[in-house]
């Protein structure tokens, strides 16, 4: 593990010069800056070795990146370093970080994060059922454990579903063990009582580790982020909701929503944060039929996330996510998002 043996001075370099020596670790290759990235640097030669003292080595390279410490650094040392490093032979494979897709289809994908949840699921799929829509769940393995026929009930009417983790935890502040637990008992959960062997990632709030990269790709996992969430400050109102995704919607979006709480549910429920977590989710589920009105109305499809991968024609990223751009199929918004919600 390398986050605990980060030295103290190393931490508390301003932050331009550690985007100094990112860029620099970055330059030597791909997966060498995901070593930086991992914030790991134990065995990156010269850090806290050789003829300088532990503090002035951590400065030197601070302050310089690897630059005058490259004498024998090879890519593998680099990749050997890092806590996302796979050890050799035992990863094959794509493994993708997707935020959105390519395609010449009118397809945008909902997905909905934490459930299955009773108060919320249920709205969620009846809205969906009502216009003929699919969708995808990614969700907590303890929420499936808990509402087993609720989550039944999501495969059973069409929709995809992926791992959330077991039980909701960041995995950026987790140690590679736990993160390893919550993603493997989520997807075991799911694999027990629902029957399906998930291959779809979603980590809560979006955050990963160099660990978590690797254990992912152990499991063979993509790994889904978004284009598209609520964004609107506080709890909003559903036409807030629905207005700021209809309008940023395009075709090749992920919109990302929610059907229950994530930790929230594991925080004594008459918390204040807990009560305006709920709050959001009643009017996030009340926008749904308006954002499957208003996406519908401008001629998108509401897919799952497969359907949506199959119609995908080149790397999303050629896709501008603000700019006007003629080649794009028409979506309703190829608008700069007003800078008042963005
Ligand atoms: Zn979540």
């Amino acid at each position: 593990m390398c986050s605990e043996d980060i030295p103290r001075g190393l931490v508390a370099v301003p932050e331009p010069t550690r985007r100094r020596f990112l860029a620099t670790a970055g330059a030597v290759g791909g997966i060498a800056t995901a070593t930086a990235l991992a914030g790991c640097t134990e065995d990156v030669p010269g850090v806290g070795t050789g003829h300088l003292s532990p503090d002035e080595a951590i400065i030197e390279n601070t302050y310089t990146g690897l630059s005058k410490r490259s004498d024998g650094l090879s890519l593998r040392k680099l990749i050997e370093s890092s806590d996302a490093a796979a050890p050799d032979n035992q990863l094959r494979g794509a493994h993708r970080m997707i935020w959105d897709v390519g395609t010449e289809q009118p397809y945008v994908a909902l997905s909905f994060d934490d459930g299955p949840d009773p108060r919320w699921t249920p709205q969620v799929l009846d809205a969906l059922a009502e216009v003929g829509a699919q969708a995808t769940f990614f969700m907590m393995g303890w929420n499936v454990d808990h509402h087993r026929e609720l989550a039944h009930r999501v495969i059973d009417e069409g929709h995809e579903i992926g791992n959330h983790t077991w039980s909701h935890q960041d995995l950026a502040f987790q140690d590679p063990e736990t993160t390893r637990d919550q993603i493997v008992d989520g997807k075991r959960a799911i694999q027990d009582i629902l029957g399906v062997d998930t291959t779809w990632f979603r980590p809560p709030r979006g955050e990963l580790s160099g660990a978590a990269m690797r254990i992912l790709a152990e499991h063979d996992y993509d790994t889904f982020l978004w284009s598209v969430s609520r964004n609107v400050p506080g709890v909003g109102t559903p036409e807030l909701v629905a207005d700021h995704i209809v309008e940023r919607l395009r075709p090749g979006a992920i919109i990302d929503m929610h059907d229950s709480i994530g930790r929230g549910l594991f925080l004594p429920q008459d918390d204040r944060i807990v009560r305006s977590l709920k709050a959001k989710r009643d009017v996030d589920v009340a926008a749904v039929p308006a954002i499957l009105k208003g996406g519908m109305d401008a001629g998108l499809q509401f897919v799952t996330m497969g359907q949506l991968l199959d119609s995908a024609t080149g790397p999303a990223a050629l896709t501008p996510a603000t700019l006007e751009d003629v080649n794009l199929p028409q979506g309703p918004t190829t608008d700069v998002p007003r800078t008042s919600v963005g």
